[in-house]
């Protein structure tokens, strides 16, 4: 025996990595190869999760996982200079190289918005800037996973002729430039209406089928999850645990990026709530694997007019109920009956998460704010950037905290929403309005157009530098 565990020890060759399906429901546990299409679990119909060889992985120390990871990262090795790719051995191991759909996702940048912070009252505040991807969403991070497998699915053999996928606009962008890569046909099913034109643009300049349903995007879902259930057409909703498994590098990036220091704190928009269920299942990864020893909190920011989990964290969490979401700016989030519920609140409870909601005009002047120091973002971004300033304001998150927030979606998605805030036309005051001057075209009434406008310009500056002033005076 002794020797048969050194012996294990000193062994160097890879071991065989491998995951598959299992059910989210403890008392269940059942299992499913990745390569079977299923999405429920078939004796109890819960959600399923991807579950890694945890033993196996950790034949590999902590120090080597991360050299390996940081020995990939953006490195031109295809397909390992992919954020998500570069874990391949975390994310999808048996797949094989030949398979992988990539346009090269993740590692986005991630700033310090140190302007921003200072306004608001954080000295440490970061913003992951997850829209600076292929389709200008982070739900690249998750399609290339779920692509990948459909090709190596097909590849086997499985008679799959398209993929398919309900919509509040970014998921169906990712879903169909993934697979236009591949060649696999997509079809997007969208609310009618309820999506950005450049959403909207994305899909059909990549060849999807797309629908248009008079709905909601919970009125989408119901329609998918009955379509989907003719095994030739697979389903790509977040639901299917293949996303959640490139999503969750998104943690586990941000951590890299800060060699390998975990934040205190990491705030995320939530509607369907995969997002953030990947978020915790990369951390939680990284614990067990012995790669970090502290977790931060979580912090989910809804939009109050489709805030279920919030209302559900009010009550804590003693009961869900699913709501009809309002319409809201932060269109990607307007939903009511999110899918993860159940593996949102587990992270929630093992993350000491807070849950905090934004009304429309929070959310559209914390975004703005954020504009005006230096940032893009979309209304979701805004929804986040909102919550944290409520939870500063309520003492809930102090200004020494190193803070990160995650922006979800590019801002240039979303003109129609920036355009309208400037120009007031969103039904409520626009805090930080800023519209274009209209000057006769000559040199004396520009000259004079610039002192008054510069003038103004520095009395707003000063008005908010002041506003942090009486922030901290009445903080001490
Ligand atoms: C999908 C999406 C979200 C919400 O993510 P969930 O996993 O549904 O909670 C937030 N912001 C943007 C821009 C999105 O596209
Ligand atoms: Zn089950």
């Amino acid at each position: 025996m002794h020797f048969a565990n050194e012996y294990d020890k000193l062994k160097v060759e890879p071991m065989p990595y491998r995951a598959w399906f299992q059910c989210i429901n403890e008392k269940c546990n059942e299992q499913y190869p990745l390569n079977k299409i299923i999405y429920r679990c078939k004796a109890c119909d819960s959600l399923l999760e991807v579950k890694h060889d945890m033993q196996a992985l950790a034949h590999r120390s902590a120090k080597a996982w991360m050299k390996l990871f940081e020995d990939r990262y953006k490195s031109t090795q295809w397909p390992y200079g992919s954020g998500i790719w570069g874990k391949k051995e975390w994310v999808l191991p048996q797949i094989s190289d030949d398979n992988i759909v990539s346009l090269y996702e993740g590692g986005t940048n991630l700033f310090w918005a140190e302007r921003f912070g200072k306004i608001i009252g954080l000295d440490n505040l970061w913003l992951k800037l997850c829209g600076n991807s292929h389709s200008g969403s982070f739900k690249d991070l998750g399609m290339t996973v779920l692509v990948s497998q459909v090709k190596q699915m097909i590849s086997e053999g499985a008679p799959i002729q398209a993929v398919a996928c309900a919509s509040t606009g970014d998921t169906s962008a990712a879903l169909a430039v993934y697979c236009a890569a591949a060649g696999i046909q997509s079809i997007v099913l969208l609310p009618k209406g309820k999506i950005s034109m450049a959403q909207l643009v994305q899909p059909i300049a990549n060849g999807a089928l797309v629908l248009s349903l008079d709905t909601d995007f919970d009125g989408c879902m119901r329609v998918v999850r009955e379509i989907t259930k003719d095994e030739t057409i697979y389903l790509a909703n977040s639901m299917n645990s293949l996303r959640i498994e490139g999503q969750k590098t998104v943690g586990m990036e941000i951590v890299q990026q800060f060699d390998w220091e975990v934040p205190d704190g990491i705030i995320i928009p939530g509607g369907n709530l995969g997002n953030v269920s990947a978020l915790g299942s990369g951390l939680l990864m990284m614990r067990d694997l012995g790669l970090i020893t502290k977790l931060p909190r979580i912090v989910v920011a809804q939009a109050e007019r489709a805030n279920p989990l919030y209302r559900s964290y009010m009550k804590n969490f003693e009961s869900f109920e699913p709501m009809e979401a309002g319409k809201t700016l932060a269109s990607a989030i307007q939903i009511g009956d999110p899918v993860s519920i159940v593996k949102a609140i587990r992270t929630l409870k093992q993350f000491n998460g807070i849950v905090m909601d934004a009304t429309e005009q929070e959310l559209a002047d914390a975004a703005a704010l954020g504009d005006r120091t230096g940032m893009f973002n979309c209304p979701h971004t805004g929804v986040a950037l909102a919550a944290m300033i409520k939870l500063i304001n309520a003492g809930k998150i102090d200004r020494s905290e190193h803070v990160v927030v995650i922006s979800t979606a590019n801002g240039l998605k979303f003109t129609d929403f920036k355009v309208n805030y400037h120009e007031e036309t969103l039904g409520f005051p626009s805090t930080y309005a800023n519209k274009p001057i209209e000057v006769p075209a000559n040199v004396g009434a520009v000259k004079k157009a610039l002192t008054n406008a510069l003038k103004k310009k520095n009395e707003q500056k000063e008005a908010l530098e002041n506003a942090l002033k009486n922030r901290r005076a009445k903080n001490v």
